[in-house]
């Protein structure tokens, strides 16, 4: 999401804060549950530059977040019960489910914790190549080259672009440019850009990246707690949607049948990588329903109603995003309220907000 349009959606979530039109609207527009999306959570502050802080709360905010949804009459219920939930109709307390995507150490060491203390049920969703300690994190290692590189030339669309990366501002429009271009690629092309920049500034992304995923021996140790439910995010957590389907296939079923054997347990849940609509489409849906699956999530934003009992493995989420850590902004989201403006103004233009 560009500043812009995050400045945008800031001003917005709080207008509905402010104004009470959430709370007052909320019997119409509020869902029969949310499910929370959270990747990194670190106490450590931002630094000037780093873009992938959108992927990262802190354990407070976390914590205060968890308190609000209780507060707020929400029942925090593992995955396992979204089915029964949600074929309940609109009958019920509403219910609240926390996802954390990737399996990163933070988790085990910052949320796990919080989540233990409120005896709050959660999943994590891990790609087995990460586990395995093979993961390819090139968002991260973007960051890092960026960071600290003084200027960088790439050949993009064709043409040999120049960056000077002098400043922060310029890092982060460098990133910006180069991050999207780079998600429109087919991703081992994305993937070996990334490989051969780090290369060429001598920046090794195995050891910059390496100590922050769990191992399979971490996760035993967590699924162990009848808190802890972990699901399938692929083997190598690629945009899926760029895939032919025999790998899409093999993709799912494989990160599946991997962790029940590693785990020792049955692995029913599944989160798409990157989420969005060009990386999870009808056809990884349908996959994921042949497959059994039965909660499968992508990044679209939104609440949970009744109607998606149907879509099961399709189900949106609620990002808890580093650059919205305000409470304001989850009680304004709970309310549904942007939601029902959103899904109107895509009725109207053919077009929503997304990040
Ligand atoms: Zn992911």
């Amino acid at each position: 999401m560009s500043r812009r349009s995050t400045a945008f959606l800031k001003t917005a979530l709080a207008a509905v804060h402010y104004s009470g039109a959430g709370n007052l609207l909320a019997p119409y527009t509020r869902g029969r549950g949310v499910i929370f999306m959270l990747h990194h959570v670190d106490p450590s502050a931002p630094q000037e530059f780093e873009p992938n802080r959108i992927l990262k709360v802190t354990p407070s905010f976390l914590e205060s977040v968890v308190r609000e949804v209780r507060d707020a009459g929400f029942d925090i219920v593992p995955l396992d019960q979204v089915r029964e939930r949600l074929e309940q109709g609109e009958e019920g307390r509403p219910f609240a489910c926390f996802t954390l995507d990737d399996g990163y150490r933070d988790n085990r060491e910052f949320a796990y914790p919080i989540f233990r203390r409120y005896c709050a049920p959660f999943t994590i969703y891990v790609p087995t190549d990460f586990a395995d300690g093979r993961g390819d994190l090139w968002w991260l290692t973007l960051e890092k080259v960026l960071r600290a590189a003084p200027a960088i030339t790439l050949a993009m669309h064709g043409e040999t672009r120049h960056f000077g990366l002098a400043t922060a501002a310029d890092k982060d429009a460098a990133h910006h440019a180069i991050y999207w271009w780079l998600r429109s690629l087919p991703e081992d092309q994305a993937r070996a850009v990334v490989a051969e920049l780090a290369s060429a500034h001598c920046i090794d992304p195995r050891s910059a990246n390496g100590d922050i995923l769990m191992t399979w021996n971490e996760l035993r140790e967590l699924a162990d707690d009848p808190l802890v439910t972990i699901g399938a995010h692929t083997r190598g957590h690629y945009a899926l949607a760029k895939l032919d389907e025999g790998t899409v296939r093999a993709e799912m079923a494989e990160s599946i049948a991997r962790i029940e054997r590693e785990l020792q347990r049955p692995c029913r849940h599944f989160s798409y990588p990157y989420g969005c609509e060009n990386s999870a489409g009808e056809r990884e849906f349908r996959i994921a329903e042949e497959l059994g699956i039965e909660t499968a999530v992508t990044t679209q934003k939104g609440l949970l109603y009744s109607d998606h009992a149907h879509d099961l493995t399709r189900l949106p989420r609620l990002s808890l995003n580093g650059d919205f850590q305000d409470l304001r902004y989850v009680k304004a989201l709970l309310t549904g309220l942007p939601f029902a403006v959103m899904n109107t103004l895509k009725r109207y233009t053919g077009a929503g907000v997304s990040a």
